[in-house]
């Protein structure tokens, strides 16, 4: 196996079967270390021992959708919605700008109209008052024209994981009215208008299977995006999916390494949902070769509602507290914030050498 990683390493992919043989692998501890070891290797080569981190603001729970894993799937009515004002969003970016963010990631439920107004005029407003932080968004499906019209506001990035690739399982995961068609075109129409694009899953989703993981690789081989987020999936108690089993720490880990491997530049978040399911979660992504981590700026009052999953990991606790204890967490395994704005930037397909 550790031929393989090191082919990945060098050449940047493997072939569907060899893929396939890796991942297979994930609980075999000797190859899913030696997978962290060159991926780690690759995102110091390339970004140095600096985490960027990214300032997570929570801006609604509202949802027209009704994905069966999501906790604020709008058949929970145990959720207490919220919807942050535009005070309210721009309140979180001065306290994250004072703490040293550049950027801000709006995520929230989809709701549009007048929601998608709103949401133009706050990044436009983030844009006036920080021209020089990066803005993000993550508020799933819209119109091209939505996607425009955000982009013209002011944001620069756009974060839509496609869950899955393979149609029968995005069938499994989501309502009828929902469909992977829709939500790969949105990718693409994210990509064409100009935002930096992520995509990516969740690991260890109900009925997924390694065969699924590997079509998911070969898609985001493709597609090629600029962020890839990956966290295991995680039941939530008011949801169908209530009582299927939480996705695989090794799984995620091994595929981590993986697209550090396939893409030296990507942006990699090692993610809340990775925190959550263990203790030294982010730790562990971040030596997996990860390089992006996720402070929640929400307001402490909406954060519990926000609820995707059960026992959801808080990563910002009180803001300025928790990035100092961030710190301490990075640099008990060699790593320190960056506070640069972190965008994407190709570095020309140089490759570490070795293999
Ligand atoms: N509504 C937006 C953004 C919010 S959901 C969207 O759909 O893109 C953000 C991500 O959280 C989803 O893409 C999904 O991958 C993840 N997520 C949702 N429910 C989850 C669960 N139960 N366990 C783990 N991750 C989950």
């Amino acid at each position: 196996m550790n031929s393989l990683i090191d082919k990945l390493s060098i050449e940047g992919r493997l072939s569907t079967q060899e893929y396939r043989s890796l991942l297979a692998c994930a609980d075999d501890d000797a190859v899913r270390e030696y997978a962290a070891s060159r991926a780690r290797e690759t995102a110091l080569a390339r970004f140095g021992n600096g985490i960027y981190i990214r300032g997570l603001i929570e801006v609604s729970n509202v949802c027209r959708n009704d994905c069966y894993y999501c906790g604020i799937r709008r058949s929970n009515r145990n959720v207490s919605r919220y919807s942050l004002s535009y005070e309210e969003i721009m309140e979180c970016c001065r306290t994250g700008y004072a703490l040293g963010f550049r950027t801000f990631v709006m995520q929230g439920g989809e709701i549009s109209g007048a929601a998608d107004e709103a949401i133009t005029d706050t990044v436009r407003a983030v844009r006036a008052e920080f021209p020089d932080c990066a803005i993000t968004l993550s508020l799933g499906e819209k119109r091209r024209e939505v996607y425009q019209r955000f982009f013209d506001a002011g944001a620069n990035r756009y974060l839509l994981r496609h869950e899955t690739v393979t149609p029968d399982h995005y069938g499994r995961l989501h309502p009828a009215e929902m469909s992977l068609e829709g939500r790969l075109h949105c990718l693409y129409d994210l990509r064409e208008i100009g935002f930096q694009t992520g995509t990516g899953i969740m690991v260890g989703s109900p009925y997924q299977t390694l065969d699924n993981i590997v079509a998911d690789v070969l898609f985001i081989e493709k597609f090629r995006p600029q962020m890839i987020g990956l966290g295991p999936y995680l039941p939530q108690h008011d949801t169908p999916f209530a009582a299927f089993p939480a996705g695989s720490m090794n799984m995620t880990l091994m595929l981590l390494s993986v697209f550090r491997l396939m893409f030296p530049d990507a942006l990699i978040p090692s993610t809340t949902a990775l925190a959550t399911i263990a203790p030294q979660g982010r730790e562990l992504g971040i030596l997996a070769g990860a390089n992006v981590v996720m402070p929640n700026l929400s307001p402490a009052d909406t954060r519990a509602h926000y609820a995707l999953y059960d026992n959801k990991r808080a990563t910002g606790t009180e803001a300025a507290e928790g990035l100092r204890a961030l710190e301490a967490q990075l640099e008990s395994i060699g790593y320190r914030i960056s506070f640069d704005r972190g965008d994407y930037s190709p570095s020309g397909g140089v490759r570490p050498a070795g293999g």
